[in-house]
Formats: C-alpha cells, structure tokens, sequence
C-alpha cells in the first residue's frame, strides 16, 4: 500500500447483486436496513435493482442484467472508482451462464480494495459498521510498478 487512496463521504455507493436463488434473501436483508441503506446511493443489476427500488420504494441506479453485462458495468465502476462496496449474494450451488464475469467482478474488487459481502453475515457486519456514516479513506495499492513494467525493458 501506498500513500494512495480514495475518499468516500458518509453517504456511500452501494452495489447491489443478488444470482435469482439468491435474490429473497437480499430482498429481506435489504428491507431490515431500509433506514440505514436509503441514505446511500445505490446501484444494481437490473432485475435485482428493480427489486429492490420496488421493496425499499427508493431509487436504484440500475445497470444491465447480470447475465447481460450488469457485473461488467459494476466492475467498472470500481475500476473508476466510483463504487464504495458491493453487496453480492451470488450463488454457491448453482453454475451461471455469466460466471467468468461473476469472477470478474469479485476480483476487480479485490484490485481496488473494495469490500464485498457475499453472503447476509458479512452484509450484516459491514452495514452495522460506524464507517458506514462517517468519511472513509480507502487505501489504493500501488500499480505503479505494473503500469511501468515493460518501460524499462525497451518492448
Ligand atoms: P440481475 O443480475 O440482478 O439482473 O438478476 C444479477 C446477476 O445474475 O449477476
């Protein structure tokens, strides 16, 4: 790590994904924390985002289908820095037609630092968490050495 990071105000960016055995159960987390999610912005893939503005009656940025590129658009958006956390229910017992994006996604966080909850404990914890309400400073890891592997090497 570096002296790099990114600062995120009190209110936080959101992601949100459920896979569709997965989506009742975010459905159900997501109407507990009514309160605590609508002071954020959210952002979802398409069906769980129409899901969700429905049950939280709140608006939802939402983005493609998983199937159809939602995850890609949320991993870029990471990439952009413009995602604060991701809520990702995907499903442990069921091969999906988008995995390799599902993988994507879950690595680009992993990239950038960002935290991601998969499952309703990990949701619970980082929900309850005082950084929630206040400015977080999330640490960047230093690319630098990455972006400039191949200037020394004259290819
Ligand atoms: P969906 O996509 O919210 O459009 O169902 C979720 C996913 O499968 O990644």
């Amino acid at each position: 790590m570096t002296d790099n990071a990114l600062e995120s105000g009190p209110r936080k960016r959101i992601a949100l994904v459920a896979h569709d055995n997965k989506k009742k159960d975010l459905l159900e987390w997501a109407l507990f924390n009514r309160d605590l999610l609508v002071k954020h912005d959210l952002f979802a893939t398409g069906t769980t985002g129409a899901l969700i503005e429905k049950t939280l009656d709140t608006t939802v940025v939402k983005l493609q289908s998983g199937p159809l590129g939602g995850d890609q658009q949320i991993g870029a958006k990471i990439a952009e820095g413009t995602i604060d956390f991701v809520i990702f229910f995907w499903d442990p017992l069921e091969p999906q037609p988008h995995d390799p994006d599902v993988k994507a996604l879950l690595r680009i966080a992993v990239v950038w630092n960002v935290p991601v909850a998969c499952n309703r404990a990990s949701a619970d914890f980082m929900i309850s968490s005082p950084l929630m309400d206040s400015p977080y400073e999330r640490a960047l890891p230093d690319y630098e050495g990455y972006r400039d592997r191949l200037k020394t090497t004259g290819a």
